[in-house]
């Protein structure tokens, strides 16, 4: 009747909104392409989009450290200690799994030919030791300075410079009557590694610092309750702010798709290498964002997980038009807490750290692409080399920071280690735009489900220790 279809119409207004925004996007990027917009025309056109992106960005720092802190401190260590290995274990399996599909799908498409002339020109990208970047991810845990984590990570650089060496010729190997010995000074050239810092905000270290403190809090007793109170209100009222942001949401997200589909290039180029590539990346992440991430919910919670999936429709969206789960993570909040009713001690813990460090799309993808580049180079892969590149591209989602692009970067890390050139990176980053939208959309997707299934094993715990809870921590 009228009344349940205006009934339907106001209860999903929100995501009626939200994915209406991005078809209007698409179909009036598509429209304004042909009026070949300059760079500038561009960034005034998609203002309403970087407007959102900014007001999510604001949000996630206060979100981060407020929700993590309360949410440890609501949890006594031993709870917080089992979710916390339950975390650690679904986010290795499923990234395991999804870097596991990207090699496999890869090996069957066989989308690179070993030829490079199609791609055009290529640029030089900075060479990164595999070492260097493992000691960066766990330097980032420990910042020396809070206030400098919320702007910069610690990054080594590399630099060249001349170093004196000093040699001991034998002489006797020219002359072998006169038996001595020289030594000689030569001067070569060393590429060294120097410590460095770049733009972005370390997530990492914030985590860490906020979940220590939270354990510190939660344990204080009667003494803490003012910390508690004062992270819970932030929280809360965060949360408040991001209510009124995802009201201007559907716009940004409709100026932010339709700018990048005026300013992306032709697609002409898309037919040869470059076009399968992109199909095949497709094709594994939608293995496993449609496929397995769905079984693996329905198997352990016994429950419908396309109803999961719908009530996530808010923060999928979101992912896609920013390509940031950083920025996404605010409406992940949201839609887990107030659609599917996700217990806000679980949200709280493993969002946060979810969001930093667990990216199933982005090791899907990168151990795809490296494999692909290893194809285009006329490289064959060997089954040592194939394990390298799935630890490495763990490690290198792991330390992808969730902003947009950030997995290309820390590709660099994957390559080298199987001796790959990294500088045919550039190869695919004419794509890399889309692609980044649809692996941070399987990223966002892969923190939440892991929510609900960690809020399902952990049930026992939450609720034995309602009551105490209660006490300690009012959840407004
Ligand atoms: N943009 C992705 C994210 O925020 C990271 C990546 O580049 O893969 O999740």
């Amino acid at each position: 009747s009228k009344e349940d279809v205006q009934a339907f119409f106001k209860k999903n207004a929100f995501v009626l909104f939200t994915v209406g925004a991005v078809v209007v996007g698409v179909v009036l990027g598509f429209a304004l392409r042909p009026y070949k917009m300059t760079y500038r025309e561009v960034k005034y056109f998609s203002f309403p989009g970087e407007l959102l992106m900014r007001m999510l960005q604001m949000l996630v720092l206060p979100l981060l450290v407020s929700s993590l802190i309360t949410g440890m401190a609501a949890l006594d260590s031993k709870a917080s200690g089992k979710m916390g290995m339950r975390a650690v274990i679904y986010y290795m399996t499923t990234t395991f799994i999804a870097v596991f599909i990207g090699i496999i799908i890869v090996l069957i498409i066989h989308p690179g030919k070993g030829s490079k002339e199609e791609f055009g020109k290529q640029q030089t990208i900075e060479q990164v030791s595999p070492a260097d970047a493992f000691l960066d991810l766990i330097r980032n845990m420990f910042p020396p300075n809070l206030v400098q984590a919320c702007t910069q990570q610690f990054k080594t650089k590399y630099a060249k410079r001349v170093v004196h060496v000093t040699v001991t010729v034998n002489e006797s190997l020219f002359n072998s009557t006169n038996v001595s010995q020289e030594v000689v000074e030569v001067s070569r050239e060393e590429v060294i590694p120097v410590p460095g810092q770049v733009a972005g905000v370390n997530a990492l270290g914030l985590v860490v610092f906020s979940m220590c403190l939270g354990l510190i809090i939660g344990n204080m007793k009667e003494n803490g309750q003012l910390l508690r109170d004062f992270f819970n209100c932030l929280n809360e009222a965060i949360m408040q702010l991001v209510a009124i942001i995802m009201w201007y949401a559907p716009i940004g997200i409709l100026f932010l798709i339709a700018g990048k589909i005026v300013e992306m290039d032709d697609l002409t180029q898309m037919g040869g290498q470059l076009g399968m590539y992109t199909i095949t990346v497709i094709i594994g992440l939608l293995i496993h964002a449609a496929l397995v991430l769905p079984t693996l919910y329905f198997v352990i919670t016994r429950q419908n997980p396309f109803i999961f999936i719908a009530g996530l429709l808010q923060a999928l969206v979101t992912a896609l038009g920013t390509s940031s789960s950083s920025a996404t993570l605010p409406v992940t909040f949201k839609c887990l807490e107030e659609n599917n009713r996700i217990d806000k001690r679980i949200t709280r813990f493993v969002l946060p750290v979810g969001a930093t460090i667990n990216m199933d799309g982005t090791a899907l993808y990168e151990a795809l692409a490296a494999i692909f580049i290893a194809q285009v180079n006329n490289m064959e892969m060997n089954f040592g080399q194939i394990i390298t590149i799935s630890i490495t591209a763990t490690a290198a989602s792991i330390g992808a920071a969730g902003i947009p692009q950030a997995g290309l970067v820390t590709m660099v890390i994957v390559l080298t280690s199987v001796g790959l050139p990294t500088d045919d990176i550039t190869l695919i980053i004419a794509v890399d735009w889309f692609l980044d939208r649809l692996r941070t959309t399987t990223n966002v997707l892969g923190d939440s489900i892991g929510a609900g299934i960690i809020e399902f094993l952990s049930r026992h715990e939450l609720q034995s220790r309602d009551v105490e809870m209660e006490n300690s921590i009012k959840f407004l």
